[in-house]
């Protein structure tokens, strides 16, 4: 299999709506922005129209004016809308040559979507086969590598969270069965009550902390 990405040929009013959904006017927020472009860049998105890195994420920037009456520049802000998961990502870490290190960033760990990685398994041990036994110098493969693996970590980082909730989950039905043991019980005396409440919390110390060691 080949990878490459489509490049379409941009018409006018595409082109200008490519300069312009970027962006942010000078009393939006970050929000209204999204909403104002949405349907817009959605189906720009579904009938392919998007170039470049649009195609996955759309960075936001701001005209910044140097002095009164200047035309203004665009500058771009660390405020992107991801298309995987269709939220806004907001980093301090910026972008270098044209390549997002914050998309990065928000792929491989806290995006929601996978739409990012869009090549299968196979495809990414095909490509990076071809790209060790030097058959291909391709950019769009080395790229569909990257976010393959982008994905990868992030599922990774969701797999052992889950286990971690799983883990929390099960110390605190732990707990609740112990202390509906304990508030239950018939007796009442206090030193009683005391000393079964040490005991308790003993209890439930050491079983947190086999639970922790799973
Ligand atoms: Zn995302």
């Amino acid at each position: 299999m080949v990878y490459t990405e489509n490049y379409p040929v941009l018409d006018e009013t595409e082109w200008k709506d490519y300069c312009q959904l970027p962006g942010i006017h000078s009393k939006e927020t970050p929000s209204d922005w999204m909403k104002r472009i949405w349907d817009r860049l959605m189906d720009y998105k579904n009938r392919g129209r998007l170039a470049g890195s649009m195609k996955r994420y759309i960075i936001a920037n701001k005209m910044k004016y140097l002095w009164e009456g200047d035309l203004g520049h665009a500058v771009g802000v660390n405020i992107a809308i991801c298309y995987s998961c269709n939220k806004l990502v907001y980093s301090n870490i910026g972008c270098k040559y044209g390549i997002c290190h914050f998309m990065d960033k928000h792929w491989s760990t806290n995006c929601t979507g996978n739409a990012y990685c869009d090549i299968s398994f196979r495809d990414y041990i095909e490509f990076k086969n071809k790209l060790k036994s030097g058959l291909t110098n391709s950019f769009d493969e080395k790229q569909a590598i990257r976010r393959y693996e982008l994905w990868m970590q992030n599922a990774i980082r969701r797999v052992k969270r889950v286990r971690e909730i799983g883990r929390k989950i099960r110390a605190v039905k732990v707990i609740q069965e112990k202390w509906l043991e304990y508030f239950y019980r018939p007796d009442g005396l206090c030193a009683l009550e005391l000393a079964l409440h040490y005991q308790l919390l003993w209890t439930v110390r050491e079983e947190m902390r086999q639970i922790n060691n799973v």
